[in-house]
């Protein structure tokens, strides 16, 4: 039987739950236990996949073909287990499907309520799709006292009596903050923000601070007292250099052994920390560095592009390196200003992104590196970007476009085909934006003795989409013939996978998203790669 570990923010948000739990999964994974992570958003939209970044981040995507939290990619990140569709539930998710039921009449004329049908059906999540795991660790966002995660907490609490209190955990991460002015460390937060748990009935038996300095045993023992739980689980988490080392800090600080002890359950193998160290080591001595290019829309903005940022992180790792991210806001970028804007960089990336807006200041930057033979890597409106650049460039197809942004002759980037998956037509013809892209894992069949399947060492790969263009691959033979190889294809040859130019060191495209498969401990080939390069380039 499963055991359960609910994860409650208190305070304030961005204390870092999903990277504290990401890393528990790690230490218990390491410990010799199955593990898995879920997160229970409580806001209304049924996925994140119609949010902008500027809300929300980036859109996570599994394997499965789910748009989910970004904090999902920190789980799959830290713990390397894959997540999957059923590891992401929202209040619009579970009201959707309860209203639907309510239609159906399947409440047999009973008013549905909050409690117990919205209750009911969180639980029901929460224990769906779990099999052999050892501990499901589920991380509620938002912070208690939101009126929103109220469900969600009546839920868990009505779960722990139901599935047995010596079989569910709760972990309380509160702020710890430091007062300048009286020099002193307060934890008056952290005792309202139990108590307003305690008040719907949850008692935390772990209780994480988040503090940016130690906190002495005197106010560890304050708050040992005043929110009812043992010294030894009050847990310090002290702001951290590098994210890497956030699994060492936890295991220092007993987190893993503590969730142990409230099981009463042994460790079946020693926890091992030493890849996390190499790398923290790594990251915060090197001097050795390398300056990349992104050009995007949505630059600004810190956690829009998370798993790209991360994934060019680790291929510095691969190459023992940092990496230095100059980002670069595609609209205001004007085709007269590239040179001196990248005149700094190795390397030029343009990741994934939707619209009009912005696309010249790309193509011209697409343009800069085709030609001066910079190492590029077009990820997903990337790689379309590039394909526009070549047509225009080297085939002169003067109006080449995508249909993305309007009707046009010559859509060398379109909406191809009804592709389907698993003998289903995957794209609708309703108007709905939410989940009518090609999400999730698809396979690619990598052309021989291309610069993609070196990489790869491969020649079936499995990527993750999330797209509604694709290449036309009826242009293939003209690009071909002019030095672009459509060097992967899907496994009917019917959509472009990868792009690649013959002359040129390193310049490739992928439809899919890479990025979201790179782990600190396996960082992916092509981002390793990528780097490389940039790095020959630099020197
Ligand atoms: N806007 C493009 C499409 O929908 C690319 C999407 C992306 O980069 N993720 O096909």
């Amino acid at each position: 039987m499963a055991r359960y570990i609910f994860v409650t923010g208190g305070v304030v948000s961005s204390l870092g739950k999903g990277l504290s739990s990401a890393s528990l999964a790690y230490l218990l994974q390491s410990r010799g236990y199955k593990v898995r992570i879920r997160k229970l958003d409580p806001y209304l939209n049924v996925d994140p996949g119609t949010m902008s970044p500027f809300q929300h981040g980036e859109v996570f995507v599994t394997d499965d073909g789910a748009e989910t939290d970004l904090d999902l990619g920190h789980y799959e990140r830290f713990s390397g287990i894959s997540a999957k569709k059923t590891d992401n539930i929202t209040t619009g998710k579970i009201y959707n499907d309860v209203l639907k039921r309510e239609r159906q009449g399947k409440y047999l004329g009973k008013t549905v309520q909050v409690i117990p049908h919205i209750t009911n059906r969180i639980k029901e999540f929460i224990k769906n799709d779990v099999s052999k795991e050892d501990f499901v660790i589920c991380e509620i966002g938002g912070t208690v006292g939101d009126i929103e995660s109220l469900p969600f907490l009546e839920a868990i609490r009505q779960f722990s009596n139901e599935y047995g209190r010596t079989n569910t955990l709760f972990i309380h991460l509160t702020l710890v903050p430091y007062m300048k002015a009286s020099d002193e460390i307060k934890t008056k937060p952290t005792q309202h923000s139990v108590k307003e748990l305690r008040s719907i009935g949850i008692q935390p038996d772990i209780i994480i601070c988040r503090s940016e300095r130690t906190i002495p045993l005197n106010q560890r023992k304050k708050i040992s007292l005043f929110c009812n739980v043992s010294i030894e689980d009050v847990i310090e988490t002290v702001d951290v250099k590098t994210i890497y080392e956030a699994p060492i800090s936890f295991n220092k600080e007993k987190l893993d052994e503590r969730v142990l002890n409230y099981f009463k359950i042994k460790s079946k193998k020693k926890v091992n920390l030493k890849p996390w160290k190499r790398i923290t080591n790594l990251v915060l001595n090197t001097n050795n560095k390398v300056n990349i290019g992104v050009i995007g829309k949505y630059v600004e903005l810190k956690d829009a592009y998370k798993s790209l940022d991360e994934a060019l992180t680790h291929g510095g790792i691969a190459n023992n390196l940092k990496v230095n991210l100059i980002r670069i806001e595609s609209d205001n970028l004007k085709p007269n200003q590239i040179k001196e804007k990248l005149k700094n960089v190795a390397g030029i990336l343009i990741p994934g992104g939707f619209g009009k807006r912005g696309t010249e200041g790309k193509i011209a930057a697409i343009s800069y590196a085709r030609k001066n033979k910079i190492p590029f890597l077009g990820i997903c409106f990337g790689m379309q970007m590039a394909v526009i650049e070549f047509a225009r460039n080297k085939l002169k197809i003067k109006n080449a476009t995508s249909s993305e942004f309007g009707n046009s002759k010559a859509s060398v980037v379109g909406l191809m085909s009804e592709w389907i998956k698993d003998g289903k037509i995957m794209r609708g013809t309703d108007k709905n934006l939410g989940g009518t892209m090609r999400l999730g894992s698809y396979e690619a069949r990598l052309k021989k003795d291309t610069k993609i399947s070196q990489i790869y060492n491969s020649s079936k790969i499995k990527e993750r989409h999330r797209h509604r263009y694709e290449v036309n691959i009826n242009y293939k033979n003209h690009f071909e013939g002019k030095g672009m190889i459509f060097s992967g294809l899907s496994p009917d040859n019917k959509l472009p996978e990868i792009i690649e130019l013959k002359d040129h060191p390193w310049f490739i495209g992928v439809q899919f998203h890479p990025e979201f498969k790179s782990r600190p401990l396996a960082p992916h080939p092509l981002f390793s790669s990528f780097i490389k390069a940039a790095k020959k380039n630099s020197i």
